[in-house]
């Protein structure tokens, strides 16, 4: 009887981290592991049973195996569980994880994050949900009349006149907005344009893309009210400059005043002025990219548009482009002749100096009808809205925590605040340890050391949709936590979170050597 003894959290041996590690006494503790109604979970292999069965199957009769030997020899190995059991296990584990569905996500540089149920709907109308990519243009015009109709929405919304819809993601936008840079430079015969400017401040995305289409990146300091040195950019352009990729609204969330300057500077340079619009929700309805100068951009649809993020769905990445590199389009293009409207795939006559092909068949189809759904459903007075909500809300938390908190630059935001972690160093507390405590609040973290030219980068970003009640809410465990911190509580925000059913991970390990295989546990120790 002795092996009863409460042994912590349901895992394998050798996977469990220190069971309950009590920080105050013993009371954020539980004999289960399990706190409140948060229960732990093992997984599934570890919880069935090899040889135990949900299911009644006859033994089949007369069977003769046809496979020539190739049969299974040993047991498969799949655990044995019950129906209840079953759903109880994904049930759970489908509870763990925290969503848009579920409360606050504070996260910066994610901009919005609602996700309307209407646009569901649409995509699942059958006249879009079940197309197949390969049916001849002539039975799917009305999906191509919706991609044409999107690309309207988006050539108003940028000003710009052309857009490229294949790309899968906001990366992948990038690449093709850059490749279409390289393509127009090659074809003007400008091979000794190598180099591409890209703010410190940037996505680590863009960096990386330059560095794909074989450009060598040179990196552009912040002044210290965190938006573009315009003198070192203007020191730095010259004629082997392809392009500048700048964010705006920045990655500090904060907009660019002088880009039209830049953008003059720029050119002058005979170079392009990328954007990485991934922030165009602050700013969509206000301003037309192409009237502050910018010559391509992507936007992404999750971003702005309401598809969703992440897990919840593919991205997608549209380009807008300026007359001058919409030659160089990926395929397909979408094209209207006297038959209707026609994907042209071949890198022939008008498409003739296209880039080729980014992307599978056209585009991710789902995405286009839910960005497209929501465009009708705001209308252009909606969009606008839209991002003066999200300016307002973002700026509602910088006023509300800019004594709790050290806000990294002065003047008000776009879009998402950022602070510093100037203000917790005092208490020797890190900006990680913060983070963790919002756990035990109940809320997801924002996004912390991001951007790097901050230290300690606080981003919050709490997008339009949600109501102020829910801002204070957050507000008002910010403050308490940071109350917590004055009245000597620094030991109990480093050793965050006490309420999780895991605690700090070293996410480092996790990323390095990660443990993809279950391995089954050792046989149990025979008694004592
Ligand atoms: C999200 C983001 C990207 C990359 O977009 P994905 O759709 O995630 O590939 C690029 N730049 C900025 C500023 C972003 O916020």
């Amino acid at each position: 009887m002795s092996d009863t003894k409460p042994t912590g959290p349901r895992r394998a041996s050798g996977t469990v981290e220190a069971a309950v590690v009590p920080t105050d006494g013993g009371l954020a503790g539980t004999v289960s592991g399990n706190r409140a109604l948060a229960i732990e979970e093992s997984l599934i292999f570890e919880q069935g049973e090899v040889g135990r069965c949900g299911v009644d199957l006859p033994e089949p009769e007369n069977f003769k195996p046809r496979l020539g030997g190739l049969e299974r020899k040993g047991a498969i190995g799949l655990p044995g569980l019950s129906e209840p059991q079953v759903v109880r296990h994904f049930t759970r584990l489908s509870q763990k994880n925290y969503a848009i569905d579920a409360g606050l996500f504070p996260l910066g540089s994610c901009t919005m994050k609602h996700n309307p149920r209407l646009n569901e709907k649409m995509a699942r109308l059958p006249g879009f949900a079940d197309l197949h990519p390969l049916q001849p243009d002539s039975t799917v015009q009305g999906a191509l009349a919706l991609m044409d109709d999107l690309t309207r929405w988006l050539k108003a919304l940028t000003g710009m006149p052309a857009i490229a819809l294949p790309p899968a993601a906001g990366a992948q936008g990038e690449l093709c907005g850059m490749m279409t840079i390289r393509a127009a430079h090659d074809a003007h015969g400008h091979n000794e344009r190598r180099r591409v400017l890209v703010p410190e401040s940037a996505h680590g995305t863009n960096p990386a893309t330059a560095a794909l289409c074989g450009y060598h990146v040179d990196s552009i300091p912040a002044n210290d009210r965190g938006r573009v040195d315009v003198a070192a950019l203007k020191a730095k352009l010259g004629p082997d400059v392809a392009a500048l990729m700048l964010t705006n609204p920045n990655t500090c969330g904060l907009f660019e005043p002088d880009i039209v300057e830049i953008a003059k500077a720029v050119h002058d340079a005979g170079a392009y002025f990328y954007c990485d619009g991934a922030n165009f929700n602050a700013i969509v309805g206000k301003v037309r990219p192409a009237d502050l100068g910018i010559d391509v951009m992507h936007m992404n649809l999750h971003k702005t548009f309401s598809t969703p993020h992440g897990g919840g769905g593919p991205g997608s990445g549209p380009v807008a482009l300026a007359a001058s590199l919409a030659p160089y389009a990926p395929l397909p293009w979408l094209v209207s002749g006297p038959d209707g409207l026609r994907l042209q795939e071949q890198a022939t006559g008008a498409a003739a100096a296209s880039i080729g092909r980014l992307k599978s068949f056209h585009g991710q189809m789902g995405m286009f009808v839910r960005a497209y759904t929501y465009m009708l459903s705001h209308g252009s007075d909606g969009l606008r809205q839209v991002a003066e909500d999200a300016v307002l809300s973002a700026n509602y938390l910088l006023a509300a925590l800019k004594d709790t908190l050290t806000p990294a630059y002065p003047g008000p935001c776009m879009h998402e605040c950022l602070f510093d972690d100037e203000g917790l160093r005092k208490y020797e507390v890190s900006t990680l340890d913060f983070a963790k405590a919002l756990i035990d609040e109940g809320f997801h973290p924002t996004t912390i050391y991001f951007p790097l030219v901050v230290h300690g980068a606080m981003l919050v970003e709490p997008t339009e949709t949600e109501p102020k009640a829910e801002l204070d809410r957050f507000i008002a465990a910010v403050r308490g936590l940071k109350a917590r911190l004055d009245s000597g509580g620094a030991d109990r925000l480093r050793t965050a979170p006490h309420f999780s059913p895991r605690r700090r991970l070293d996410e480092t390990r996790a990323a390095r050597q990660p443990v993809l295989r279950w391995s089954p546990p050792a046989p149990k120790q025979a008694a004592e």
